[in-house]
């Protein structure tokens, strides 16, 4: 990973790089950021560029021996810990990051975007809870132990402490603490509440701002075949979170909008025959289409939101959705938006551990019908 492969935040490559320049890298440090945001990649592109032979002002070389090794992940002095799960290959004592690097190498290859449930999905992790163990704290130390193969840093890359257990944080307190010579400690989280704190207060926090619209709306024309209109439209719907992207499209490509207009239409007339067909039809999508009904469903119940607050200028949208969106906040209310957008954070999560399409939406459909009236 290079910084340029990152779109945007052009700020926060200018410090890190800046700190290097000034000899003034931190031992351990946080990148803090929000899910499908730019933190796991700007470490990987830190990492690269902390190691590279022949650092420039902006970036890595990307051709020396060392960035080679590094864009595939395969450097010796870069280590990777991040959640496992029991597979029916990997069990016991073997479910550590080392028995799953082929596969990891191959995940951040497709995307370093990508968050806990595309990783599971993956590797093939059974949905089960994923976990960073003791034992592998006791192989962070082992590995940090060796001296390095290649002369210059030593660097762990940690992603998703938030699912270190109490006994796994304490086995590396004291290394992150005092790390070995040359040895910086990189970890990527998301969510600081459910980091272990005594791992938060070894390590200097470094925050990584969501992606702008404009940045995304870049990397959506680079990565997927749509016009400019429609990669903006996306950008703004994505909210910094390039995981959502292809869940968008797919959105965008099947008239999310008539569709919920539609649905709403059903459920502001109490109309069960019409929610039950709606139902159907959303069993019948594949998990990217559901999910992209849902996101855009958050997306107009949030413009509401902004409309019953009277932000109008904060509204972007246009058409039949702008039309739409001022009808439709006549019957809503704070109250009510914010019970449909809990419900649909919710659904989510049942999707995502496989329950039943058809009775996440008709229950959706139900409870949405009973606050319009
Ligand atoms: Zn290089």
């Amino acid at each position: 990973m290079l910084f340029k492969n990152i779109p945007g935040l052009e700020e926060s490559k200018a410090q890190l790089i800046q700190a290097v320049k000034n000899n003034h890298v931190a031992h351990a440090q946080m990148f803090l950021g929000q899910p499908g945001g730019g933190n796991l990649a700007m470490a990987l592109a830190f990492a690269t560029y902390l190691n590279c032979d022949n650092p420039g002002d902006e970036d890595a070389c990307g051709v020396c021996p060392t960035c080679q090794k590094n864009q595939k992940f395969i450097h010796p002095d870069v280590h990777f810990v991040f959640p496992v799960g029991a597979t029916k290959k990997v069990t016991g004592s073997d479910v550590v990051s080392t028995s799953f690097l082929k596969e990891w190498r191959g995940f951040l290859l497709q995307s370093a975007f990508g968050n806990l449930e595309k990783w599971a999905e993956f590797f093939g992790g059974e949905n089960k809870q994923l976990n960073i163990s003791k034992e592998e704290s006791r192989q962070i130390i082992k590995q940090l132990a060796l001296k390095s193969y290649e002369g210059k840093y030593k660097i762990m890359v940690i992603w998703h402490p938030e699912n270190m257990n109490i006994s796994s944080a304490n086995g590396i307190l004291k290394i992150l603490e005092e790390p070995p010579a040359k040895t910086v400690f990189l970890l990527v989280g998301y969510d600081l509440e459910k980091i272990i704190s005594t791992i938060i207060s070894r390590t200097q926090i470094f925050n990584i701002p969501p992606f702008e619209d404009e940045a995304v709306q870049g990397y959506v024309l680079e990565h997927f075949e749509v016009d400019d209109g429609k990669a903006k439209q996306i950008a703004h719907l994505a909210k910094g979170d390039i995981n959502v992207i292809e869940e968008l499209i797919s959105g965008v490509e099947n008239n999310s909008h008539e569709w919920f207009r539609d649905w709403m239409r059903g459920c502001f007339t109490k109309d069960l025959t019409k929610l039950v067909k709606l139902s159907d039809q959303f069993h019948g999508m594949n998990k990217v289409a559901q999910k992209s009904v849902l996101h855009y469903a958050l997306q107009m119940f949030r413009e509401s939101l902004l409309k019953v607050a009277g932000n109008e200028d904060m509204l972007r949208l246009t058409g039949a959705e702008s039309t739409f969106i001022e009808n439709f906040s006549k019957v809503m209310d704070f109250d009510k938006i914010a019970v449909f957008v809990q419900e649909i954070e919710q659904d989510f999560y049942y999707l995502e551990r496989n329950a039943s399409a058809k009775m996440i939406f008709l229950d959706l459909s139900l409870k949405i019908a009973r606050q319009l009236r």
